[in-house]
This record gives structure tokens, sequence and C-alpha cells, in this order.
């Protein structure tokens, strides 16, 4: 065996971590189910040269300098502010909603009566969740909420999850706020950045060192053997004793023994329009009230693109994971619910007695990160296994 370290999964968990450990001088084997790296972030140029990101829209952002400095080695990166809209009973207006969203949704009176109750609820702060708006004592607040509820989070989570409105958890509700000024940028990071030449070169840099060897369309599982008795882990039916760090999903590599971690899958529906723009000033959409989608992304002016009279939209469907379905067959989110992470902990569990096997990203974790959290995460298991090395 010529590798010290085996990483299953060459999205920015695993990337990341063969990254990390062959600047420490480990042999590293990358082996990625895909036919490409780049977990999802995976990007490619489309027939009309637009670039395009095939599993859902991705703008990196941070507050971390370590995480901005690490991909800034592997590219060029480009500031981008994204602004994103919603179409509210056929208008479309910013979202986060802002102070502009009101005067758009209400005429002029109501507009002004329901900001001056905002400041006067809300003082100098600049954003407030959905639910602390409808648990106000404030009766326009209240009424303004109710109908943000009614006409976008209500809808618009229910079919995210497929839930039923009842069953909708707060937390989830809570991470869209609702913005108490005029301020029209989705996020609000230190750096919010896309890479100039899309992230597809930039994996390619990032796995690009003498110590790093990645085989594409290799499924880890079936060359992996767990024995937990034994506490032996086996690849290609050898003894492997250096690190194994996988990063697909852990009830799969686990057999499913406990049953299935369930996902939330997505379906986009991609077309090529003979029109300059599509959805209008943004180049990403919620649309809580249609049937089936929840939002359009327009790749062109995501990317700011150059493609005369054409553009490129996906349209998102969410769906239930099932695995090996040709359009639910790709898990995106994890269901975060108390019964679910309670498999994952017993899952978790068995596998610990495999002093070098570790977990990291959001299928082996069952998380939802961010790419600059998995990065984090990325960093502190490479850490790990180096500072283990050295004890
Ligand atoms: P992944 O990117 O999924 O990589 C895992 C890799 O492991 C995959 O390539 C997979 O093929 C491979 N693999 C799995 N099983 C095996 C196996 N058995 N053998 C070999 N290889 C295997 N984050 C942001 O910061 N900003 C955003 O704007 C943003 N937008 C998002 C939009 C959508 C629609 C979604 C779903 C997520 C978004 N995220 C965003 C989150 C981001 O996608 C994750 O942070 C990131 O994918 C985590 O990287 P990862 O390496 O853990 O997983």
């Amino acid at each position: 065996m010529k590798y010290d370290s085996i990483v299953a999964g060459a999205g920015f968990s695993g990337a990341t971590i063969a990254r990390k450990l062959a600047e420490a001088g480990k042999k590293v084997l990358v082996c990625e189910r895909r036919k490409q790296v780049s977990g999802n972030m995976y990007d490619e140029y489309d027939e009309n040269g637009i670039l395009v990101q095939k599993y859902g829209p991705h703008i990196f952002h941070t507050n971390s300098d370590a995480v901005w400095q690490f991909v800034c080695r592997f590219s060029a990166m480009k500031e981008y502010r994204l602004k994103c809209s919603a179409e509210i009973d056929g208008k479309m207006v910013p979202s986060p909603f802002n102070f502009t969203a009101i005067d758009l949704l209400y005429d002029k009176e109501d507009g002004t009566r329901i900001k001056t109750q905002l400041q006067k609820e809300y003082g100098d702060r600049k954003a407030v969740t959905i639910v602390e708006m409808l648990n106000s004592s404030n009766a326009v607040v209240r009424s303004y909420a109710e109908m943000l509820f009614e006409k976008d989070y209500r809808p618009y989570t229910a079919k995210q999850w497929g839930l039923k409105p009842e069953e909708i958890d707060v937390s989830v509700l809570n991470r869209v706020p609702v913005l108490l000024d005029d301020r029209d940028t989705f996020f609000n990071f230190t750096y919010e950045a896309l890479p100039e030449k899309g992230y597809t070169e930039m994996f390619h840099n990032m796995l690009d060192h003498p110590n790093i060897t990645t085989i594409l369309e290799t499924d880890a599982i079936p060359r992996l053997r767990l024995d937990a008795a034994n506490k032996k882990l086996y690849w290609d039916d050898s003894i492997f004793t250096g690190d194994f760090v996988f990063t697909g999903a852990i009830d799969e590599l686990s057999g499913y023994k406990y049953g299935k971690l369930p996902y939330r899958a997505l379906w986009f529906d991609y077309k090529t329009l003979p029109a300059d723009r599509y959805i209008g000033h943004t180049p990403i959409a919620v649309y809580p009230q249609r049937e089936g989608y929840t939002r359009i992304t327009e790749y062109k002016w995501l990317q700011q693109q150059h493609a005369e009279g054409i553009t490129k939209i996906a349209t998102e469907y969410p769906l239930t994971y099932v695995k090996g379905d040709e359009k639910a067959g790709e898990p995106y989110y994890p269901v975060i619910s108390d019964a679910n992470t309670g498999l994952y902990r017993k899952y978790k569990e068995d596998l610990s007695v495999f002093d070098r096997l570790y977990l990291c990203g959001r299928l082996a974790e069952y998380k939802y990160y961010n790419m600059d959290d998995v990065i984090v995460r990325a960093f502190e298991v490479a850490d790990e296994i180096i500072n283990g090395d050295e004890k």
C-alpha cells in the first residue's frame, strides 16, 4: 500500500483535507464516485459558453480570514454580493424582505405605517426573525408578519421540506431574516465572492499536488471493508493502517443497518431561452406561491457572463431523496429532527471503534454546512490527523 491516507469524496471537505495532508508530506489517494471532482460545487460551461453550477447556485461567503486566504490560493476570487427576489402575488420584491419590499407590496400610507411601527418595535436593529415578528405585541408588526408567513415562509418551507405547515420547525423559518432597512443583498459576510473561472477549476488546483492521486468514477464503499470486531479497516482486501477520511453518506457506509437517514433531493429543469434576461433584476428568484418549484437561477447573470440574446435558467424542484431515482437520486439536504439525529449518532457510535477513520462533511456528519463551515471542519480533521501523527 503506497498511500498514507485515503479520502473518499472530492467536495470541499475531501479536497481540503487531501490538500492539507499532502502539504504535511502524506501521500494521499482521493477516491471520487462521480465523473468529476468539486462535489456539489461542480460547474461547467454549456453549449453557449454560460457557466452553470450543476448542483444549484453556490455563492462563497465567510467571515473567516483563514478560510478566505485558503480558497484564494487556488483561484482568483471575484467579489460578488448576491441579490435575490421573491414573487409575491405576481410582484417581484427584494428577498430577504426589506423596506423596498414593503413599498412594493403596500400603498404609501400602509407602507409608512408598517415601517414606522417596525422601527418603533425594534429600534436600531437591522434584522429580525419572522418568528419574533409573529409573536410581537404590536398589531401592525404582527399583521405584516402574518402576510409574509402566509404568502412566503409557510408555502416555501412546506415545499422545500415536504412538510405540512404545522410540522415546520421554527429554526427553519428563522434562516431568512426580515430586514429593517433598504439593504438589498442576500448575505452579510466580510467576504462574498465567486471563483473567477468557476469552482471546478479551483478544485483542480486544490488537488494538483505531487502527493495527491485522484481517481474518478470509483465508489469507495465496495473497496472498503470495516471489521469492527477486530477494529481493522481493509482497502482492496488488504489491511489499511493509514488515515481513512470518509465524506460520503454515513448510513450508506454502514450498509443502512439501522435504516436510512432521510434527505431532501432537488431536481433542476434547465432551459435555454432566446432572451437577454428572464427573471428581471436579480439572478436568483424564489417563487413561494407557484406549484412544485421553489426557485429559479439565471446562471448568465450569476456570473455576469456575456451571451448575446440567450439566457439559461434552472428551475428547482424539491423532492424526497430516493437512492437511484433519475430525478431524486442525489441527497442534498439532511432532514434534521431529533429522531434522525438519534439515528445518525447510532451510526457514528458504531464507527468510533476505528481509530483512524474520520468522518467529515455534510453527508458523513449529517449536517447542513455552508462551504466555509465545511472548510473549517476539514481544517480541524486535517489538524487532528497531522497532530495525531506527531504524538
Ligand atoms: P459534497 O460537496 O456533497 O461532496 C461530497 C463528495 O463525496 C461528492 O463529490 C460525492 O460524489 C462524493 N462521494 C459520496 N459518497 C462517495 C463514495 N462512497 N465514494 C466516493 N465518493 C463519494 N454553501 C455556501 O456556502 N453557499 C451557498 O451559496 C450554498 N448554496 C447551496 C445550494 C444548494 C442547492 C445546496 C444543496 C447547498 C448549498 N451550499 C452552499 C452548501 C454546500 O453545497 C456544502 O457546504 C458543500 O457541498 C459541502 O461539501 P462536502 O464536501 O461536505 O459535500
